[in-house]
Parts: structure tokens; C-alpha cells; sequence
């Protein structure tokens, strides 16, 4: 599904694209290849590389960004990496649960205990090619991307900035969502001082296009998202969570 003269959408549970256990695959074309922001659960993995493969005419470059290690975010990794042949970036606290395939630490033993995935769902390791800098831009096929930790969601979530088809960008993963709704939810790990140590850095970006991995995506004042929650924080407020209405996953 393509929003933007670069941006595709090639998995999402929510828009029926790929499984249901899936967060939104965000594709964009780079100046030297495709760049894929996350790998989705893994249970139609097929139905990822079918939409990649009728975007875009040459996969013969590309690389797989993961925000955090959530298994609807990395349970796919493997998979595809495998499919594609592309390197994985990962931040380091990411890098060594994929590594080792720790079902444990990224949440899918306990959360496929509580029938939140199917019981047949596995976390496969997969070799991660680097691991991405905080708060320094990287090159990633051609392409100039900033990754910026936010805890708050996760210990190890990243949200990345960039300019695409000439709009300041951020894929925002499960850290802030549409309408300034928050990804704080009841796991371990996911905490509001989180959210208000970090999200502050978020502040004056001037980001138009926002894309976070669940719901709603804008192309349009993407920044007044993200300034509504800062501001609640800033007045002693709790933003509004997933969960709560806004966003139904
Ligand atoms: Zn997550």
C-alpha cells in the first residue's frame, strides 16, 4: 500500500495486509536500495514478501531496521532476512534477544501465556548485521536516519527521524501513536517515567509525516501529535494509552 512517493505499507494486522499479530511494515524506496522498519510476527511472512515484491522491482538491496524487540515487531526477522538477504540493524539491547531468539525477554512467554499470540508462535534467531548509534545519524542505504531512544514503551525502543519526499519523518514504532496516545502498557518494561524522561527529546522536530507502527499515520502536522502528549506531561498529566479507546489493536 503506498502513502507517499517512497513510503509503502507491506504488513499490517490492523489495514488486513498480513497477519493479525502484525505491526505495520513500513517500506520506503533509498536512494540504494529498500529500507524495511521492522518484521512483523512471522506468521504470514509470505503475504510481506508478496507485497514487497509487487512495490518494488529490484529487492536486491534493502535492510531491516527493528525498533524494538516486541514480537510483533521481530518474531518475522529471521524470515525474512532469510527471504531478502538483508543485513539487520537492531539497537544493542535488541540485538541480543533476537540473537539468541529469548522468548523470554521480549515478552512472548508471558504474553502467549495470557492467549495475547497463538501458541505455535516462536521468536527464530537471527544474526543482526550492526547495531544503530542513539542520537547520531546513520546511513542506511543511501539514506540519512537518526535513531532517538525514548523509553517509556519499552526499555530498548527507538523512534527514527528523517526527510523523505521532502517531509521531515518520524517512524514513531509503539512509542507515541495518532492523536498523542502513548504506548505505555501493562508489561514489564513499560513504564511512565519512561516517557517522561524521553519524550521531551521529541519536542521541535518539526515532524509532518508521522508513522507509528499501530493505527492511524499522517503525512500532515505530525509534530502536534506529539507536542499534545508532551504537553499533558508537562502539566503532571498522564496521555492518554493504547487501549483506552483511540487505538484498537
Ligand atoms: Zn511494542
Amino acid at each position: 500500500m503506498r502513502i507517499s512517493d517512497s513510503i509503502y505499507v507491506v504488513g499490517s494486522g490492523q489495514f488486513g495486509l498480513s497477519s493479525r499479530y502484525d505491526c505495520h511494515l513500513y517500506a520506503l524506496r533509498a536512494p540504494h536500495g529498500i529500507v524495511l522498519f521492522d518484521a512483523g510476527s512471522g506468521l504470514k511472512h509470505d503475504r510481506v514478501l508478496a507485497h514487497l515484491h509487487a512495490e518494488f522491482d529490484d529487492l536486491s538491496r534493502g535492510a531491516i531496521i527493528i525498533t524494538h524487540a516486541h514480537p510483533d515487531h521481530i518474531c518475522g526477522t529471521a524470515a525474512l532476512a532469510a527471504a531478502l538477504h538483508w543485513p539487520v540493524y537492531t539497537s544493542a539491547q535488541a540485538r541480543a534477544i533476537i540473537e539468541t531468539g529469548d522468548e523470554d525477554a521480549c515478552g512472548l512467554t508471558a504474553t502467549r501465556a495470557m492467549g495475547g499470540y497463538p501458541a505455535d508462535l516462536r521468536l527464530p534467531p537471527c544474526p543482526v548485521a550492526a547495531t544503530y548509534p542513539s542520537d547520531e545519524p546513520i546511513d542506511i542505504c543511501g539514506l540519512s536516519v537518526t535513531p532517538i531512544p525514548v523509553r517509556g514503551h519499552s526499555p530498548d525502543s527507538y523512534v527514527f527521524l528523517c526527510n523523505l519526499d521532502g517531509l521531515r519523518t518520524l517512524f514513531s514504532a509503539d512509542v507515541v501513536f495518532y492523536g498523542g496516545v502513548l504506548g505505555l502498557i501493562n508489561v514489564d518494561g513499560s513504564d511512565l517515567a519512561g516517557y517522561r524522561a524521553d519524550l521531551p527529546k521529541l519536542a521541535d522536530l518539526g515532524v509532518e509525516a508521522l508513522l507509528p507502527a499501530h493505527g492511524m499515520f499522517t503525512l500532515r502536522f505530525g509534530q502536534r501529535h506529539i507536542d499534545t502528549a508532551i504537553a499533558q506531561l508537562k502539566k503532571g498529566f498522564v496521555p492518554r494509552m493504547v487501549g483506552q479507546g483511540d487505538l484498537i489493536l
